[in-house]
Formats: structure tokens, C-alpha cells, sequence
């Protein structure tokens, strides 16, 4: 269960909040969605699970045009939705069989147990939903949104507003889910993506701004690289920025340098030619690794300055 999205934009009136989006999820990934508020994350989502128009562009769910076919690809999607509307004076199993009569499920009671016990809702089953903490609302939304068994699944900042451990909970819960599932979640936080996600997609103003891997983020994205060096007497600052690709050089004693640099040079080799020449002992040198968060603030500076 694949979902591609070609060349969408979006148009409020006359703000783009999507301008030539572009990706792909495979089948059995999970996806993170990452950008700050603003960006075009819920415009995104609620174009691919086809309760809102593109304004151009293509979106298809396991090949199905979300244009042509809403209903077909709804049926296809579990969406938990930002603002996910519940009914507070529902109770947990009312509110669920009302979901599930909507999807005609058959067997409806033996469903609803399932997910009772796959979200972890056992001891709140009997209560109203207004009476739940905001983690288990969550919980009833994901029950919702998994009560069809749905191949993809695309959540809408599901972890937003829950406290530390209802935050771990939830993560953990998306996680085993999506171990059967295509996962596309929506996060304006970047240790979310690193702790569930196996790719990311970065988007800001609208735009995709990064998509790969989250593990090789850090090396691909960055535009200024950072290495660490030490050398066995005093150097001149002004002879370490003589260096090409040096951006900028600090140094508490003189010795040990932090020095940044342009991510496509590698300057350790004219680096170590510097020190032949200056007649000095590369004591140690070590490339620092930037994280997401990091390269995502990059990202997003970027956009804004241009
Ligand atoms: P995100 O989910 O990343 O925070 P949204 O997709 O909600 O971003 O919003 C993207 C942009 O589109 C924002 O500037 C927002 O104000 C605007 N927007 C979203 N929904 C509407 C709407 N229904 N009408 C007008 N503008 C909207
Ligand atoms: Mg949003």
C-alpha cells in the first residue's frame, strides 16, 4: 500500500499553502512528516485521505486516484485527523460502535474488543470519552482510525499535547501498529521523527525542503559541516580561515579549534597540509555530527531568509 503524491499544490484564496509538493511512502514504511506550524502538514494530509481538493497536481493510495475514487481510498486509510472531533458524551464502546457502523463492519463486538486491547483502553471502556485524559482520547481516536484495518494509516500530530509518559505510550503504540501498516505521521518535533520514523519528509512554506533516511539525514542535509581539532602549539586565526571552504573558526586557548566549514569540501586533507607547513602536531581531529534538529533549524532559516 503505497502513497504517491505528484506535483500537488494548494491554494487558499490566494495564500499557496502547498507549492509542487512531491513523495512517495512505500509499502510498510513509516513515514515522518516534519515541519513547523504553518507549514502545509494537515493541508497535505487531508488532500491524501481525500477530504480536501488539490488544487493541482496528483495524489494516488496504492494507485487509486484520491480525485476519483475518495471513497474507495478512504476505506483504504485510517486517519486521525489534528483535531480529531470525539463526542464527549459518547461512551468508549458507543462511540466505537458508531465508527464501526459507519465502516458496516460485521462482527462489530468482537472488533471493538480488539481494539479495546490493541490501544490499551481496557480499564477505561465503560467511561464517557469527556471523562478520559487527553492520551486516552488519543487512544480512541487511533481505535477509530484502526477499526476498519486499514493497510495505511496517516496521523496528524498524534502526540501533540500529551504529557512525557503518555507521549512514550503513544509513540510506542504507533510504533507496533506500524509494523503491519504504510505510517505517515505529521510532527512539528524532531525527536518524534527520530524516535518512530525510518525516513522523514521536511516541509516548509509548503515546499519539501529534505527526504530520506532518517539515519543519513544529518550527513546529507547539512550545509556547514564541523571538525574538531587540536593542535600541539597556538595558531593564528587568521592563517585557519586562509583555508579553503573554512566558514568560520573559534578557539578558547589557541590550540584546540572548532572549526565550520562548507559540507561539499572536505578540508581535512588541505588541514593537515596546513599543519606540515606550519610545522605542527594534529593532536586530534574529529568531524562533528549535526543532528536533526539542527539541520532542520538550517532548513528552515533558509526558507525564511529567502
Ligand atoms: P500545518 O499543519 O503544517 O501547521 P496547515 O496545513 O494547517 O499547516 O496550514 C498551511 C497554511 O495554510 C497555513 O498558513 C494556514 O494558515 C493555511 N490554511 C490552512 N487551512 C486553511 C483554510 N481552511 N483556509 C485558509 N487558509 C488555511
Ligand atoms: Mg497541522
Amino acid at each position: 500500500m503505497s502513497i504517491k503524491v505528484e506535483s500537488v499544490s494548494k491554494l487558499y484564496g490566494e495564500q499557496k499553502a502547498l507549492d509542487n509538493v512531491s513523495f512517495e511512502v512505500k509499502a510498510g514504511e513509516i513515514v515522518g512528516f516534519l515541519g513547523p506550524n504553518g507549514a502545509g502538514k494537515s493541508t497535505m494530509m487531508k488532500i491524501i485521505t481525500a477530504f480536501l481538493p488539490a488544487t493541482e497536481g496528483k495524489v494516488t493510495v496504492n494507485g487509486l486516484d484520491v480525485n476519483k475514487e475518495a471513497l474507495k481510498v478512504k476505506s483504504q486509510i485510517g486517519y486521525l485527523a489534528e483535531q480529531n472531533p470525539l463526542y464527549y458524551d459518547m461512551y468508549v464502546r458507543e462511540s466505537l460502535k458508531f465508527t464501526a457502523d459507519i465502516y458496516k463492519i460485521k462482527n462489530a463486538k468482537a472488533r471493538i474488543d480488539e481494539m479495546i486491547q490493541l490501544v490499551g483502553l481496557e480499564k477505561e471502556q465503560s467511561k464517557k470519552i469527556g471523562e478520559l485524559s487527553k492520551g486516552y482520547k488519543q487512544r480512541v481516536g487511533l481505535a477509530q482510525a484502526l477499526i476498519h484495518d486499514p493497510p495505511v494509516l496517516i496521523l496528524d500530530e498524534p502526540t501533540t499535547g500529551l504529557d512525557p509518559n503518555q507521549l512514550e505510550e503513544i509513540r510506542g503504540l504507533i510504533k507496533e501498529i506500524g509494523a503491519k501498516k504504510t505510517v505517515m505521521l505529521s510532527t512539528h518535533i524532531m525527536q518524534e521523527v527520530e524516535a518512530i520514523c525510518e525516513r522523514v519528509i521536511i516541509i516548509n512554506n509548503g515546499e519539501i525542503v529534505a527526504n530520506d533516511q532518517t539515519s543519513k539525514l544529518s550527513n546529507i542535509f547539512s550545509s556547514k559541516a564541523i571538525i574538531e581539532v587540536e593542535f600541539d602549539k597556538e595558531v593564528l586565526e587568521s592563517k585557519l580561515k586562509g583555508i579553503q571552504g573554512v566558514v568560520k573558526v573559534t578557539s578558547a586557548d589557541g590550540k584546540k579549534w572548532v572549526i565550520e566549514h562548507k559540507a561539499e569540501i572536505d578540508i581535512r586533507n588541505d588541514l593537515f597540509q596546513f599543519a606540515v607547513k606550519e610545522e605542527l602536531s594534529v593532536l586530534a581531529l574529529q568531524k562533528q555530527k549535526t543532528s536533526i534538529e539542527d539541520i532542520f533549524k538550517q532548513l528552515t532559516r533558509q526558507e525564511t531568509v529567502k
